[in-house]
């Protein structure tokens, strides 16, 4: 790979969005990731030369990024579409919000009201970016893997635990003042240390992202 375009022939894979967990046909459980993040590295990486995929989830960013994208919609059809693509990749980086639990028999048809409250039963769902991690370690071909941490309290400190516990090669920590499509306060883990970065626009912190990641390469 040339070392002054370090970025063209390498494939970035990315998941983006929230994901959305039905309970019948007509009602979800969902979050308010709106894929902001996910595009901005997506269109970054292209913008380097390289060949990017996106795993969307239901989110307004994907129709407009110009990148190759496959949509899905819930974290069971993420995880199948990522463990689908991953292999190909030199680069997978966990941007979506993945819901961390789904109902566990949703309904075919719409659920009537029966003049009673109703329990409804969680199952947790796979944690995508750890699987990937997992099988990445016992596969031949070396591959950059970033994940994202949302945190509300000792978020720099959770963040390093995530990195270890999941495996991953970086963490980006993010407050969460940083969702939606303003200004984010982060800050870059890695193995041997962290740069906390000040509050810029997506766009500029995707940079910084694939910087960092850039620093991983052989
Ligand atoms: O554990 P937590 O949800 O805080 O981890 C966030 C990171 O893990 C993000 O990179 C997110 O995309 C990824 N993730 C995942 N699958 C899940 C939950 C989180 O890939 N089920």
């Amino acid at each position: 790979m040339s070392r002054s375009r370090p970025w063209s022939r390498r494939s970035v894979l990315i998941t983006a969005g929230p994901t959305r967990e039905h309970l019948d046909p007509i009602r979800f459980m969902t979050n308010g990731s709106t894929g902001t993040m996910g595009f901005a590295l997506a269109r970054a990486a292209r913008a380097r030369g390289a060949r990017v995929t996106v795993v969307s989830g239901p989110c307004c960013a994907a129709k407009k990024a110009g990148v190759d994208v496959v949509p899905v919609v819930s974290a069971l059809d993420m995880h199948r579409a990522v463990l689908a693509r991953w292999r190909r990749a030199d680069v997978v980086i966990g941007a979506a919000a993945v819901g961390d639990w789904r109902f566990a028999k949703p309904a075919r048809r719409k659920i009537k009201r029966s003049g009673e409250g109703i329990t409804l039963r969680l199952v947790e769902n796979p944690d995508i970016i750890a699987d990937v991690a997992r099988r990445s370690r016992r596969d031949a071909r070396r591959r950059v893997i970033v994940g994202f941490a949302l945190e509300t309290d000792a978020w720099l400190d959770n963040a390093r635990r995530k990195l270890d516990r999941k495996g991953l090669d970086l963490v980006v920590a993010n407050r969460p003042d940083s969702m939606g499509r303003g200004p984010a306060r982060a800050a870059i883990v890695g193995p041997d240390g962290r740069r906390r970065l000040p509050a810029m626009d997506k766009e500029r912190l995707a940079e910084e992202i694939l910087d960092a990641v850039e620093e991983r390469f052989d």
